[in-house]
Formats: C-alpha cells, structure tokens, sequence
C-alpha cells in the first residue's frame, strides 16, 4: 500500500512515520519548502519524544518520503490523508481553507481511486465538503474518477505522539462506503494486532467523537480548577481531594488535577469551535460555555498569587518563570498558559527570564527579546524576587533546593502545577504558593 499525508506538523509527520514504521510506503507532503528541505537533510520541524530516531529509520528503510509535489504523491497513493491545520477564525469556528485547499488539489490530481481522509479535527459536514470540492474539481477536469472520503480523527498526545499512534486506545473511522472499510482496515491491521480497537462509524459520527472527546477533557480539567479554587478559599487540600474522587472507578485518577488553565492548539480551539457549531445550529452548548470561561479565568490565578503577594508593586521586580511550553515534553507554545503570565507581568513592568528544556527555539520566536532566556533553570533564579513553575517537566520536579535559595534574592515559590509539598517547602524556608491549597502568610 501507499499513501500520502499532506500537511506534515505534528500530526501528519506522525502519522506518516508511523505508517512507514509498520511498512508501508509513506510520502509526507508540506507547503512549506524550507521544512520540506529540512527534513530531507534529517531535520524535524518538532520536538517530539522518539520521533527522530524513526523518522531516519524509515528515511533510511526508503519507506518515508518528503516532498512538496502533492501532484505526484496522489497519483501513487491508494489513501490520501488531509493533516493540514484548522487554525479557529475570527468567530471561533475551525477555518477550513486549508483543508479545502488541499481537497481541491487532490481533486486536480487523482488519477485512480483514492480514499481521501480527513485526520485534520474538522467539525460534522466536513467531510462532505471534501468530497464536494474534489468532485468539482474532477468536473472541471472532465475527468469521471472514482474515490471515497472519509474521517479518521486523530487522538495521539504531543509528548507521547509515538505511543499513541503505535498503541491507540482506539481508532475511529467514518465512512460511508464498504470499500472505503476495507481499505482503511487493512492499513490499520498492523495496530489492531495487539487488541488495540477499531470504531467504524458513520462519518458525522467520526467527526463529532473528536471534538466530544476533547471537550470532554477540557471539562475535567474546568471542573478540577473550579473545585481547586473553592478548596482554597474553603480550607480544603484539592489533592486530597483530588485522590478522594479519583479512587472512585466512575471518576478515575487520569486528568483531574489542577493547575493554570488548558492551553495548546488543540483544545481552546476544538471547544470554541465545538460551541460554535452548536449555535449556528440553534442549540447552546452551556456546560462548554463554563469550560471556557473558568478556563480563562484560571490563566490569571498564579498572576493574580503574585500580584497579592507583592502588594501590588511588580515594578522592577525579577520573575524566573520554569516551563514555557503548554505541557512537558513538547516544544508546543501555541496558546501557552505561560505566555498570558509573562504578558501580564511585563504589562507591571515585572522583569522575566524563562527557561524551558526544549521550547526555547520557540519561545524566542514568539516572545522575542521581550524577556530573557536562562541556559539552565538555576541561571533563571539569580537574584529573582520569586520563581513560578508554570509546566510541570520532570526535571523541575526535585531541583535542588539549597542552591535554589541561595541563587533567589526572595525565596518565593508560585507553583501552577502543584509538584512540591507544601509542608516541604515551608520547612525549607521558602514562601510557597500553590493551586487548591490555602498557604498562609
Ligand atoms: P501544524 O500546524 O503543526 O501542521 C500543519 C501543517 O500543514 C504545516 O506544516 C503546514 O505548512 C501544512 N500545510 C498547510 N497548508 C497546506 C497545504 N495546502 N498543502 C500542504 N501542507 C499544508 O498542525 P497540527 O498540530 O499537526 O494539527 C493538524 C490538525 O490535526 C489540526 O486540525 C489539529 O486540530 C489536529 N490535531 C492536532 C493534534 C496535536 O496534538 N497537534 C492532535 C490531534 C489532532
């Protein structure tokens, strides 16, 4: 079998090696000539755990191509992914131009039978919309090819891409033609071997299962920062709690802790989104409308820890911030929460360095020098009138704490991911904020 993916971010550069990985003969194809080359010369537009490592495998296997020719990856391949982006436009619906886009010029291209796949989080009705533009297409052509649409939601985890892909909870396919099943069940065979399930559905189904899954773990986080702070002001410990609802097999242990807000590109976008589709179909999605606006509020919580503390005066004074990226293991800054902290503590005149293990590239593109950038997480609390943990990377979860007061010029911790003991830190002499837990001065 072989395939195209046409968008290679994290999603299609994934799926792409992960196809070629269990044999199949992949071309990943990108708009962007400079990441196109870059690959070409072993260079990955994305740090993602692992992915290096297969990429030049299967480079070196000659089961993985990249190229910028979508003409002539559609011509060889039996199924054609759509992974370009669904950025959110101004009313907060997906915009769909880049996928269309693409639908389009696979319509000028096809040659023989394609399923075209949408793995790009598009909202019900896209994939018709697909089939749409590749037939007008084909019309202006004159040309009479059969193909198939179909959606195939992606559900991997930046910072555990890899796994997610090899070993998924679960796959879920949309289509409406049993030729299409076929086909995408034997591309999947290679994943399903170890029990891992495939969903067939119809493809509205497909379609909406993406987005009710990530609203529905954008509520649990909502819901976790909305007991947190009532914990607070309660005198209740949210990790307590947090253990206490989680040993409750209805509830679970996995995503209910709290912290300073959803970022990243996916789920501030898919609940927007998600709403919008609902109202222009007359109906209001209330509980996701609360999702998001606890959401927003919970951005400010460790600013608004910092401010009090400080009496207000920011002015002049020295912030490290550890973590910049919207969770560990990802270079991802895309709506990171550590980004509306910086903007509010620069708006005080508050002076900020930032380090991050592997988001630092990014970081510099986005935030420019507007603040500076430590080699290390120590370099980043010299003289700091305080220290706010902002993502939860492992390696900040031990520092060392002797050489952290010595370095700090206020030994003041804001910790927006709640990875130190409070009892702990109090005993070590520091001032120590958390989510959920009252810590009085
Ligand atoms: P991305 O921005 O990292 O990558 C998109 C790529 O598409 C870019 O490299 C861009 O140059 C390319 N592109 C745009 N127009 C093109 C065109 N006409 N032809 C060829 N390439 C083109 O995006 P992403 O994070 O990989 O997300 C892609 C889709 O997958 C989105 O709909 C997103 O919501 C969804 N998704 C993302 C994740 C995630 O964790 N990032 C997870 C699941 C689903």
């Amino acid at each position: 079998m072989k395939i195209a993916v046409v968008g290679t971010g994290y999603v299609g550069l994934v799926t792409g090696t992960c196809f070629a990985e269990v044999g199949i003969e992949v071309t990943c194809i990108d708009i962007d000539q400079q990441k196109i080359n870059n690959l070409n010369r072993g260079i990955l537009p994305i740090y993602e755990p692992g992915l290096e490592e297969i990429v030049s495998r299967n480079v070196s296997a000659g089961r993985l191509h990249f190229s910028t020719n979508l003409a002539e990856s559609i011509q060889e391949a039996d199924v054609a992914f759509i992974a370009v982006g669904t950025p959110p436009g101004d009313d907060g619906s997906a915009d769909l131009k880049y996928v269309l886009a693409v639908a389009r010029a696979i319509g000028e291209n096809l040659n023989d039978y394609c399923v075209v796949v949408t793995k790009s989080t598009v909202p019900v009705g896209t994939a018709a919309k697909v089939r749409r533009e590749i037939e007008s297409a084909l019309d202006l052509r004159g040309a009479d090819i059969e193909f198939d649409v179909a959606s195939n939601p992606e559900f991997l985890k930046e910072g555990a891409a890899i796994d997610d892909f090899l070993k998924p909870d679960r796959i879920v396919i949309g289509v409406a033609s049993e030729r299409a099943q076929e086909v995408m069940n034997k591309l999947y065979k290679p994943f399903l071997l170890n029990g891992h399930p495939i969903i067939f559905m119809d493809i509205p189904s497909a379609e909406m299962t993406k987005y009710a899954a990530n609203s529905m773990l954008a509520t649990k986080i909502s819901f976790m920062n909305d007991i947190a702070n009532l914990c607070e002001i309660m005198g209740a410990d949210v990790n307590m709690v947090r253990k206490g609802i989680g040993s409750d097999a209805r509830i679970g242990t996995k995503f209910i802790y709290p912290g300073i807000g959803y970022g990243g590109s996916c789920f501030p976008k898919d609940v927007k989104a998600l709403i919008k589709t609902a109202s222009e179909n007359g109906y209001e999605m209330q509980v996701l409308k609360a999702v998001e606006s606890v959401n927003e509020a919970q951005k400010s919580v460790l600013f608004n820890k910092v401010t009090e503390h400080f009496g207000g005066e920011l002015q002049g004074k020295k912030f490290a911030i550890w973590g910049l990226s919207f969770k560990p293991k990802t270079d991802d800054m895309r709506e990171a929460p550590s980004l509306v902290i910086i903007d509010k503590l620069l708006e005080q005149g508050a002076i900020v360095t930032g380090y991050d293990p592997v988001a630092m590239p990014e970081a510099k593109h986005t935030l420019g020098n507007r603040i500076t950038y430590a080699k290390d997480p120590f370099e980043a609390l010299i003289d700091a009138d305080a220290l706010l943990v902002v993502t939860e990377w492992p390696e900040f979860r031990s520092p060392n704490f002797g050489v952290i007061s010595r370095l700090m010029k206020d030994k003041v911790v804001f910790d927006g991911r709640n990875i130190y003991e409070p009892q702990e830190m109090q005993d070590a002499g520091f001032v120590y904020y958390c989510i959920g837990i009252r810590t009085e001065y």
